[in-house]
């Protein structure tokens, strides 16, 4: 199966695409984690991505395709959630033209729909381990006794200013994305509000539909 997590930041994908890898056997592909990554490691693209991503603003086009387009490959197309892309126009028909090439399309666009006030909050309480890029939230799940705290940080971009910039960002430049998908007959959205495995069961609905449609 060939999926895409879209919605803001904040509306779960990361959460929802760990879920559908450790239940689904799909691989998570978070440009996200990949850009992440790379700026620890300070990586010549970790180089390049620094300031956009610390103002909360999108890596150029160019920088992330590779990224995305080598991990599919690597994956044999199939068999993977991509998480955080595609996020502008170029992007999604990037990714069109890559898997039509290959004759595997996408099998659907699951979007999360989270209202603001919603994502504020939950971006204002997220932490994240630096080690292993499990997030947590610290009041409706968070991270267990024997975690050591010094792991345990907030995103530089999860700070309120840069919260702001990243949800302008999406309402420009992304969410228009969901016109593209719909026309093609594939976005699904469902409700991203409430708890983690009430919103799991909902995308579990929505691949069972499919399934059963296939
Ligand atoms: P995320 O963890 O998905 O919220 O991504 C963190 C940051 O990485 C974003 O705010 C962007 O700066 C950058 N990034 C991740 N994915 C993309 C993408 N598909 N296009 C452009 N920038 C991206």
């Amino acid at each position: 199966m060939r999926l895409v997590l879209f919605g803001p930041p904040g509306a779960g994908k990361g959460t929802q695409a760990r879920l559908l890898a450790e239940r689904r056997g799909l691989v998570q592909i978070a440009t996200g984690d990949i850009i992440r990554e790379a700026l620890k490691n300070e990586t010549p693209l970790g180089k390049k991505a620094k300031s956009y991503v610390e103002a909360g603003e999108l890596v150029p086009d160019s920088l992330v395709r590779d990224l995305a387009e080598n991990a599919i490959a690597d994956e044999g197309y199939d068999d993977f959630v991509l998480d955080g892309y595609p996020r502008t126009d170029q992007q999604a028909a990037w990714l069109t033209e890559f898997l039509e090439e290959k004759d595997r399309p996408l099998d659907a666009v699951i979007s999360l729909a989270v209202p603001d006030e919603v994502i504020v909050r939950r971006l204002s309480r997220r932490r994240v381990h630096t080690e292993t890029g499990e997030t947590y939230h610290l009041d409706h799940d968070p991270p267990p006794d024997d975690v050591d705290p010094q792991y345990i940080v907030q995103r530089d971009d999860d700070q309120p200013e840069t919260v702001r910039n990243r949800l302008s960002v999406y309402r420009d430049e992304t969410k228009p994305l969901e016109e593209y998908y719909r026309e093609r007959g594939l976005l699904q959205t469902v409700d991203g509000t409430g708890g983690i495995e009430d919103v799991y069961d909902r995308v579990e609905e929505v691949l069972d539909d499919l399934r059963a449609s296939a």
